[in-house]
């Protein structure tokens, strides 16, 4: 949408520092600024990186830079373009969400690592290729945790800010984000068929069958990580619509150490668009307590962190107490990678 400054005062372009009377996604920016902002949000493939070290659209710089596009996409998200653009429909968003998380579901029951599958593969924005399971397969609880990560990396990777991030960036945040996303995915599948406890699409239980043989493990421990989360799920009943804009809103996760602060903006814009719609979500569904609703959804974070933290803990006396019972060497690099 695009306004004229009321009194038709010539301003400057808060992107490019041309002279301007415009007012375009809540900045004072010209035309061919939000036309580009506008082109690069609709376009499909990702955004070439910056040859300048991501500094070209400063004050000084913006004048010999100019043709970065990088750095004029991310001044775009500075000024607050993204938070303020409605491009979003809510309808549409859920409904494309739907598709893509049935997708996933889809890769965590039926999917398999192909003999020749290079950890590099994930690190790249290019898509993971993955074999259909055959039924004489039978996964134990490593091929399972695999799999649910490396199909929660690829929902990540349909998500639009990604052709943004820098590839550094897009590894460093894969690596923290997609973790929350397989516990709270999880977490909804067990709810979704009616079960207390977390487990695998199989009906298998979550943790390898050899801790079994060891006593190091606290039952109580163990339990919590396999229920905990569930009874909030549970507690709370939520729906499919609001699961779908929780896992939005748990993948914009800013918070991953080492991220360029260009990242780190246009991560955390997008979270906000997407709270905002969940937010929108809760009062056209509850007429009377939609705010209510929606600060109770987002309690559920910090459930599924505490749940996160122990899995890590979980790993760490595993690594201890049955280092023989390792998966295999690509496995292994796949965990570490992403714990
Ligand atoms: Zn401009
Ligand atoms: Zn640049």
């Amino acid at each position: 949408m695009i306004f004229e400054l009321a009194s038709m005062e010539s301003q400057f372009c808060v992107i490019c520092g041309q002279s301007t009377s415009l007012y375009n996604y809540g900045t004072i920016s010209c035309s061919a600024c939000s036309s580009f902002f506008r082109r690069t949000v609709l376009a499909k493939v990702p955004i070439q990186q910056c040859p300048h070290q991501d500094a070209c659209y400063t004050p000084e710089n913006r004048a010999t830079h100019s043709e970065c596009k990088y750095c004029r996409f991310h001044k775009c998200v500075d000024v607050g373009m993204i938070n303020t653009q409605k491009y979003t429909n809510l309808t549409k968003l859920i409904n494309q969400l739907s598709v893509l998380d049935k997708k996933r579901s889809y890769t965590c029951a039926n999917m398999m690592l192909p003999p020749d599958f290079r950890l590099s593969s994930i690190f790249d924005y290019e898509h993971i290729k993955l074999i259909k399971k055959t039924p004489e397969v039978r996964f134990i609880s490593h091929d399972w945790g695999c799999v649910h990560q490396l199909a929660s990396m690829e929902f990540i990777k349909t998500f639009q800010f990604v052709k943004f991030l820098s590839l550094q960036d897009l590894q460093v945040f894969m690596k923290t984000a997609h973790f929350n996303h397989v516990i709270f995915a999880s977490a909804m599948r067990s709810f979704g068929i009616r079960q207390g406890y977390l487990s695998f699409p199989d009906g298998s239980d979550v943790f390898p069958e050899c801790i079994k043989k060891i006593t190091c493990y606290n039952p109580e421990f163990l339990n919590r990580i396999r229920c905990k989360l569930m009874g909030r799920i549970i507690e709370l009943n939520i729906n499919p619509e609001e699961y779908l804009l929780l896992s939005a809103i748990i993948l914009c996760n800013p918070a991953a150490v080492n991220l360029s602060v260009k990242g780190r903006t246009l991560i955390s814009s997008y979270q906000k668009v997407y709270g905002s719609l969940l937010f929108q979500y809760c009062c056209q569904v509850n007429k009377k307590n939609g705010p209510l609703r929606f600060s109770e959804l987002l309690t559920i974070f910090h459930a599924i962190s505490q749940t996160h933290h122990d899995i890590g803990q979980f790993f760490l006396l595993f690594q201890m107490y049955q280092p023989n019972a390792q998966p295999i060497q690509l496995y292994q690099e796949v965990i570490d990678y992403m714990m």
